[in-house]
């Protein structure tokens, strides 16, 4: 048997990020930028307006009081969208929109509010500093600079910061295609209603999903019998996939040939033990460069097996730096009783509300066990050397979805 780390180790070795393809900023949330991405104009482009109100010398404005106000007059009108007509002298002012740019002279804005319009002038009761209400250019970025880099993952903000630099499309790694294949004998599709004997594929379900979730873009190739024959049909079709998943047919019984078939397919492979529960069983393989994994078959063997082998694996093919989940400490509600020898992820569900994170295990840990899953919102992570931990221990927990973070009532 060898341990979680080393079997994840070697197999990110193996991984290599996928090549780029361009495609438009609408559609590119998500995706991982392939370029650093450099701003040809200072934001913003020019000295700007940050309010409604006049543009104005500020030094004119010094001595002006309720009881001693100052009047200067208005010698035009800029709106946002069109250019200032001529400097501002002293003695002078300019109506200015928000966001247009400020007319040579101006050392600020004052804003509406705080004035009173008067027959083609404008009457200020308080001094103005100088830069008020300007936005200088480039005080947010100059020309030149990386404003995102490479590697990094497209959220709303990337995607504002490339219209805001004039980006229409960007370089991102190509979404890795990952073909899903559940083995077994004993599995119908979802759509049939099974006949004594036969249980649902779930596993290409759970699995598509998950793939889905890493950004990546799952092919459903259905289910192959406990044949070679099968298994090799099946397979077959996979390669057009950038990385291949198998379920099921990976322990010793004597229908398990997935490890058989990659290999007779030119698999390079390594077949583990990995001190992990649940998820033991492991078949991982490279063929022609692309990644296979034969995942176990028990439903929730296979989900964690994908959240810690699969998942890294598949955000280092689409260019992702972080690539693992983070760990958070929280404290424990009960109990917690493990066999040492193997890593533990215990499904629990991890709450932050109050006072700091507690976490809860759940009954009912067995390695087919659904409504568990179904109710969990992270995993507790018993080292292989642990026999486990009692109440108000500190524990370590990892998250595997974002519903910890989100609530029924605001938090504020
Ligand atoms: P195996 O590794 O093929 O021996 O399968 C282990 C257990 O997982 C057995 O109880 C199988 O019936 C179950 N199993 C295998 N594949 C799937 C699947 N795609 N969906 C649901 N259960 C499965
Ligand atoms: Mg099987």
């Amino acid at each position: 048997m060898i341990s979680v780390e080393s079997a994840s180790e070697t197999i990110l070795r193996e991984i290599k990020p996928l090549d780029l393809e361009s495609v438009e900023i609408v559609s590119s949330l998500g995706r991982v930028i392939g370029e650093d991405i450099r701003a040809v104009r200072n934001n913003p482009p020019w000295d700007n307006s940050a309010m409604d109100g006049y543009a104005l010398v500020a030094s004119d404005t010094d001595k002006a009081s309720d009881s001693d106000p100052v009047t200067l007059k208005v010698v035009y009108d800029l709106p946002a969208g069109s250019l200032p007509k001529e400097a501002v002298k002293s003695g002078q002012a300019v109506r200015i929109m928000t966001g247009a740019p400020a007319p040579d002279g101006a050392t600020a804005v004052v804003m509406v509010e705080k004035t009173q319009a008067l027959n083609g002038a404008v009457i200020i009761k308080a001094p103005v500093k100088a830069g008020e209400n300007i936005r200088k250019s480039g005080e947010d970025f100059k020309a030149g600079t990386t404003v995102i880099k490479a590697g990094s993952v497209v959220r709303p903000a990337e995607v504002l910061m490339l219209a805001t630099v004039g980006v229409p499309f960007v370089f991102v790694r190509k979404r890795p295609r990952v073909a899903v294949l559940s083995t077994g004998d004993e599995l119908v599709d979802v759509y049939n209603v099974p006949a004594a004997g036969k249980i649902m594929n779930s596993n290409g379900y759970a699995l598509a999903s998950l793939v889905a979730e890493c950004g990546a873009e799952p092919i459903q190739l259905g289910i192959a019998g406990d044949t070679r024959e099968s298994l090799h049909e099946k397979l077959s079709k996979a390669m057009k996939a950038d990385c291949i998943l198998t379920s099921g047919g990976v322990s010793v019984g004597d229908y398990d040939f997935v490890k058989d078939v990659l290999k007779e397919m030119g698999s390079s492979m390594i077949f583990w033990k990995v001190a992990m529960k649940p998820g033991k069983p492991l078949a991982f393989g490279v063929i022609g460069g692309k990644p296979a994994f034969g995942l176990p078959g028990n439903p929730i063997s296979s989900m964690v097996a994908f959240e810690q082998f699969v998942r890294p694996a598949l955000l280092k093919m689409a260019g992702r730096r972080d690539i693992f989940r983070r760990t958070f400490s929280a404290r424990l509600t009960k109990d917690v009783k493990t066999k040492p020898g193997r890593m533990n992820f215990i499904r629990a569900e991890l709450r932050l509300d109050g006072s700091g994170a507690t976490v809860e295990p759940l009954e009912g840990q067995g390695s087919g066990v659904v409504s568990t899953m179904v109710r969990a919102n992270s995993f507790i992570i018993v080292p292989a050397d642990s026999s486990g931990f009692k109440k108000d221990d500190t524990v370590k927990v990892q998250p595997f979805d974002s519903s910890v973070l989100l609530r029924e009532g605001h938090g504020y």
